[in-house]
């Protein structure tokens, strides 16, 4: 397996719980990773194809709200809110929330007519990640710092019957596809002010807000910037997106900026998860990448089908 993100450890568990012995290689540490820095809420954001991800949302929203019955998980259900200028319509996401409903007049910010009330699972990542490699590893599971230059070191390695490719936007090089690209997405985080309700506007005319508290602190988010690859943070846009959170929250004020966070997500038309023929006396290959805003949100439901793949023809 290369890539120890969201992608590389969910299929690195699903595959040891098949029977599978797995070895994980990462160019970085977790807390250096796309996934380490996501808001991370269950919500189909920025990736395809639609049917495929109302399925693997499903298996996925299933899985976590069991991950947050246990404790240290670092997963929890989350109270949240969906705000609309004009009256929704049933969202695809909808059958997996199962329980939604429309916000009343008084659950709604002054200035929205229309919200819907719902449950996700919240996935604090700086505690899941390590949770998930302490769980990967207490299997037998082995995590080694490699910085491969292509993927036919491990798939000739000798060792490897499967190679799974869950690099993320290192596919754009490793797998030689130029699919996938980067969007960029800023986020802020501050103190919570003692908010326990997600909450989103993705129709904001200033752009994209969201609110998400944490057990410790809040994230407030951001922008989706199609095809930009710089990390720098940029102010201004950080004004901007506390000044429409702090118009949906008004407690927001109170709150301290924290950190100004960064990130590249892997987007690509539609999510990988298929094979590459590789040829006789090769490892086989497997790739599970392109999740572009839903890594936590498809994580165990691709890893299914990659196990599917794995058990196929071995
Ligand atoms: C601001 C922001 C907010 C987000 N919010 C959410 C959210 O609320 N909900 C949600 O579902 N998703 C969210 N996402 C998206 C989510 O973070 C990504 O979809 C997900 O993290 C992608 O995971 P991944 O494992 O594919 O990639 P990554 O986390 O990038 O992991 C890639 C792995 O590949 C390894 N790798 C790469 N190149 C090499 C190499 N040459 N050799 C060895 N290893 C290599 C890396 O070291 C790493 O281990 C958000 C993203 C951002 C930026």
């Amino acid at each position: 397996m290369v890539g120890s993100g969201v992608a590389g450890l969910t299929t690195a568990i699903a595959l040891q719980r098949a029977g599978w012995q797995v070895h994980v290689l990462t160019a970085a540490p977790i807390e250096t990773l796309t996934s380490h820095l996501a808001a991370a809420v269950w919500f189909p954001t920025h990736a395809g194809p639609p049917e495929a991800v109302t399925r693997w949302g499903a298996h996925t929203f299933d899985v976590l709200a069991g991950l947050a019955e246990q404790p240290g998980s670092g997963v929890v259900m989350r109270e949240s809110l969906a705000l609309y200028r004009s009256a929704p319509s049933v969202p695809a996401w909808a059958t997996a929330v199962r329980e939604l409903r429309p916000a009343t007049a008084q659950e709604l910010p002054s200035g929205y007519a229309y919200g819907l009330r719902f449950q996700v699972p919240l996935v604090e990542m700086p505690i899941h990640l390590p949770w998930l490699v302490d769980l990967f590893s207490a299997s037998g599971g082995r995590l080694r710092f490699v910085r491969i230059a292509a993927l036919d070191e491990v798939i000739d390695d000798g060792w490897s019957e499967v190679v799974v490719n869950c690099t993320g936007l290192a596919a754009r090089e490793l797998a030689q596809d130029r699919s996938v690209y980067a969007v960029r997405g800023q986020i802020v985080r501050v103190t919570n002010p003692g908010l326990t309700l997600s909450m989103r506007d993705e129709q904001h005319p200033s752009g994209r807000a969201y609110i998400h508290p944490r057990t410790a602190d809040c994230i407030l988010g951001g922008t989706l910037d199609e095809h930009r690859w710089d990390t720098d943070v940029d102010l201004a846009e950080a004004d901007s997106i506390l000044a429409r959170c702090r118009e949906i929250e008004p407690r927001l004020y109170q709150a301290d900026v924290l950190e100004h966070i960064v990130g590249l997500r892997p987007a690509r038309p539609t999510v990988r998860v298929e094979e590459s023929v590789t040829g006789p006396g090769r490892a086989r290959l497997l790739h599970n990448y392109g999740h572009g805003g839903s890594g936590i949100t498809l994580g165990w439901g691709c890893a299914r089908d990659v196990v599917a793949l794995a058990t196929l023809v071995s």
